[in-house]
């Protein structure tokens, strides 16, 4: 009998200690939401720059790189395409050459084929002029205008007028760099904590306290990288970013084996500069097959990777926006014509073969797709640029598009030193050399 006070003392004691523990670990100086490859990559160069951080990266897969990461063309994009001085083309230009780098550092395979951006009309030979003007004016090494010999050299099976090589864009598997970036996470005293959702997030006494399906998580600062779901997270934080992400699905085929011969690397047409990411385009990937594709229709699901996918709210969230109706007022003509190749596969064949004419239906194989986070604003404008902003204790990725994944080492040090400022991190550590 007398054992009975000391065991239930015993217990109380154990309880204590459980839960004084339990609340310490899950205490941070700065949370991730998402494990993608920006997130990621922030929280890499968070710990590079204060490595005593407590931090943590919440993520509600069962593992990194899941969604937009995981679904790319896996191109290391040269930086041709973008606005100078724009965000997308500062980041590109840089982060192409980072990338590289960090592969090769960590044995992750790159293959710099190239890319070919075809013209077949007097139209698209002035916007070649253009991009080559662009790609100049972003110092894009090696860039040059080719005519029908060259083009014939570089990539055989291609039939233009005129063309735009950038000899230095080229290809990876960015799944195999999301892991990356989270190993060195991990061996930098990081935490990763996989099926936990964000919910729902308060103030106390000046410390968030996020909810999320695995219990609650106190911290002083947050990075919003939820990529699909950044508006959603935002909203969650009581930020109201005028934004709306709108999930557009990329479908693609894939080459049949038999067939990748007629694809040696990269075959872009000249994209409309309006719609930069439309236009079908023909990929050799390092996932092992070539892709033929992607298109860019209308998602009714966040992550709605297949045509059938459809989630209620998701949906009723894009169709109560505003801009949503003012951007499909004035691109519905865009939008019924990818609704159209999007169902007719000799819509999207005839799409493939203005840039190999030898290619036939029975060359497409097996299908595949990405669903991108366009985040639209209340005008109902596509965000072009990325666009990253600041709460009182937050930093929010808004808008991460193409290209993100190559950008992802100079994004995740633009937001690593803005976060150095905004959430007093004190002096960064000097970084290593290169
Ligand atoms: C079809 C397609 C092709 C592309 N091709 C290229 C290319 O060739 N080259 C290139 O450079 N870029 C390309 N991009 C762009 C590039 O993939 C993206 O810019 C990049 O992956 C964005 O990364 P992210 O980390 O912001 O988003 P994501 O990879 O989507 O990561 C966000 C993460 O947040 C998690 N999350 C969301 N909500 C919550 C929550 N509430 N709680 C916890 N976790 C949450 C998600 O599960 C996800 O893992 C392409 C994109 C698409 C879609």
């Amino acid at each position: 009998m007398r054992a009975i006070p000391a065991v239930i003392f015993l217990l109380y004691g154990l309880n204590q200690y459980a839960r004084q523990n339990l609340v310490r670990s899950n205490k941070y100086d700065v949370i991730v939401i998402g494990a993608g490859i920006i997130g990621l990559s922030t929280a890499m160069k968070l710990l590079e720059m204060h490595p005593r951080l407590k931090l943590a990266v919440v993520e509600k897969d069962e593992k990194e790189g899941t969604q937009q990461s995981g679904h790319n063309s896996g191109v290391i994009h040269s930086g041709i395409y973008y606005k100078p001085g724009s965000f997308k083309a500062e980041f590109c230009v840089t982060g192409r050459a980072s990338m590289t780098r960090f592969c090769e550092e960590n044995e992750i395979p790159v293959w710099t084929c190239g890319k070919l951006v075809v013209a077949n009309d007097a139209a698209g030979e002035k916007r070649l002029q253009t991009l080559k003007e662009r790609g100049t004016a972003n110092q894009v090494e090696g860039l040059r205008l080719v005519d029908q010999d060259e083009i014939a050299d570089i990539e055989p099976h291609v039939v233009a007028r005129k063309a735009l090589h950038a000899p230095g864009t080229g290809i990876v598997d960015y799944r195999n760099v999301t892991a990356a970036y989270a190993d060195r996470v991990r061996a930098a005293g990081g935490e990763i904590f996989f099926n936990t959702e964000l919910n729902g997030s308060k103030v106390v006494s000046g410390t968030t306290v996020l909810n999320t399906t695995s219990g609650d998580y106190e911290t002083a600062s947050v990075i919003n990288c939820a990529g699909l779901h950044s508006d959603l997270v935002a909203e969650t934080m009581g930020v109201n970013t005028g934004l709306r992400i709108i999930p557009f699905r990329g479908e693609y085929y894939k080459l049949r084996k038999e067939s990748e011969y007629l694809v040696k690397g990269l075959i872009y047409p000249v994209p409309d500069p309006a719609f930069p990411f439309l236009g079908v385009h023909l990929t050799r990937t390092m996932k092992g097959w070539v892709e033929a594709g992607p298109n860019a229709v209308l998602a009714t699901k966040r992550e709605g990777y297949r045509k059938r996918d459809f989630s209620l709210s998701d949906f009723l969230r894009t169709i109560t926006f505003p801009g949503f109706w003012k951007m499909g007022i004035r691109e519905w003509k865009t939008g019924v014509w990818e609704i159209n190749r999007s169902l007719r596969k000799s819509v999207f064949l005839n799409s493939l073969q203005q840039l190999v004419p030898e290619l036939t239906r029975s060359d497409l194989g097996g299908t595949g797709s990405g669903v991108r986070a366009q985040a639209v604003d209340r005008a109902g404008n596509l965000v072009d640029d990325f666009r990253i902003e600041e709460s009182s204790g937050a930093i929010h990725v808004l808008n991460a598009p193409s290209p993100g994944a190559t950008s992802s080492l100079v994004i995740g040090d633009y937001i690593a030193a803005m976060a150095t400022k905004n959430f007093s991190l004190g002096p960064a550590a000097p970084t290593p050399a290169g």
